[in-house]
């Protein structure tokens, strides 16, 4: 079974098709389309096994984008496919699922209309996503596309973690409360996690996504039963430039201190916070350690802050959760930082973690970093949200 995943962004999409006749998938080509609609469009492919094509032309929007990747995906010199009937379904990834969805599903007319009702929520993202489908639909008619949410995980959380404490009638006339986001890679690395405890069917996990953009989750029997991400993907861990949760009342002083209007602070909380606002080195943690290696004092200063906030929150799941079995690592920083995982264990010496240096310092495999005497196993495992989309689709398409 042949599966193509898209993720579109607003003037990007990324692609990986799949061979899904065994359930770890095989990628067969994926690659990325650039400044869609913009000048300079191009498209970057690599089929498995040979180097990347690069392919330079307009292309005004979504449909066009995704028409030369299918002319790519059955081309006789960088093609994977013969014919585009080999393929058996499209995943989609879109961002917002809001209320309406708790698990991946096959796009219908209602399920657009979903979609649409979140674009409020996820402005930026979910317009593009749905762009994606209808290109899709059209290209690839009576091909089954299937969503799966970045939301969709969460959708388990109970009403009490949920809630903000709002007059209540905010959350039944406008939808307002924590849906959190990263779900596919919450739950593909809890999934793995799982499997790495040896099949325990009672677990309780905590999986810290740490990346340009951060969450933490508590999932608890393999489902997700809180988050750090909220309403939108600005609220908990602070992150490349995002502020995180801070004094909401810092919004209305900073409004009149610095005659700020809501625009301009809603950039400076999404776009100029964070790591980035702290350090005034980078976003990148890697800019970052480099210039706290070299005795920069914010840069430092940013790392512990980031260090202690992710240690927080693990202290809050933990309770949350009534305990953890495992606490996993996974996105950019996560798989690839050992001394973030290692500032941040330090801190959790009080629940008697323990990581063996040598292990915390390999790379890119899912490994064990706990000691023997560990009382909870900490896991690195790098994400893979394209499988999780390209599994969903599978399971969907079986049924
Ligand atoms: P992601 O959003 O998951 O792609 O993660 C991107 C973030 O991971 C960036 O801030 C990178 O600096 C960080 N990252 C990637 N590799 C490393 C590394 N070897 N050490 C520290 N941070 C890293």
């Amino acid at each position: 079974m042949k599966i193509l995943v898209i993720n579109c962004g607003s003037s990007s999409l990324k692609y990986q098709l799949y061979n899904m006749d065994e359930k770890t998938g095989v990628v067969l080509a994926k690659g990325l389309v650039e400044r869609i609609g913009m000048e300079g469009s191009n498209l970057q492919h690599t089929p498995e096994g040979k180097d990347k094509f690069v392919f330079e032309q307009p292309l005004a929007d979504h449909s066009e984008a995704i028409k030369l990747v299918m002319d790519k995906l059955i081309d006789p010199e960088c093609g994977v496919i013969s014919d585009l009937s080999q393929i058996n379904g499209v995943g989609h990834r879109i961002v917002h699922g809001g209320k309406y969805f708790s698990d991946s599903c096959i796009v219908t007319e209602e399920v657009k209309d979903a979609i649409k009702k979140c674009f409020d929520l996820a402005p930026l993202h979910n317009p593009a996503n749905l762009m994606g489908i209808e290109a899709c639909e059209k290209l690839m008619p009576g091909v089954p596309q299937i969503t799966v949410f970045d939301t969709a995980f969460h959708h388990s959380m109970p009403q009490k973690a949920f809630m903000y404490a709002l007059p209540y009638e905010y959350y039944e006339k406008d939808d307002i409360r924590k849906y959190g986001f990263h779900g596919t890679s919450h739950k593909y690395v809890s999934m793995r996690a799982i499997d790495m405890l040896g099949g325990k069917k009672e677990s309780k996990i905590i999986t810290c996504h740490l990346g340009n953009g951060s969450s933490v989750a508590a999932v608890k029997d393999g489902k997700g039963i809180d988050t750090s991400m909220g309403l939108t993907p600005l609220e908990g861990l602070f992150m490349g430039t995002r502020c995180g949760d801070i004094d909401l009342a810092v919004v209305f002083y900073l409004m009149k201190k610095e005659k700020l209007p809501a625009h301009a602070i809603d950039q400076i909380m999404n776009k100029e916070s964070g790591v980035y606002g702290i350090s005034g080195v980078s976003s990148d943690f890697r800019d970052i350690e480099t210039a706290a290696n070299e005795g920069n004092e914010r840069a430092k200063l940013a790392l512990d802050m980031f260090h202690y906030k992710v240690a927080k929150y693990i202290g809050e799941y933990f309770i949350a959760l009534g305990g953890a079995d495992a606490i996993v690592f996974t996105a950019g920083l996560g798989e690839n930082s050992k001394t973030s995982r290692a500032a941040i264990c330090e801190q959790l010496k009080c629940l008697g973690v323990e990581i063996d240096e040598e292990k915390n310092s390999k790379r890119g495999e899912e490994i064990d970093i706990s000691s023997p005497n560990s009382k909870i196993r900490v896991f690195v495992i790098p994400t893979n949200e394209e499988l999780m989309i390209a599994q969903d689709t599978k399971e969907l398409l079986d049924k």
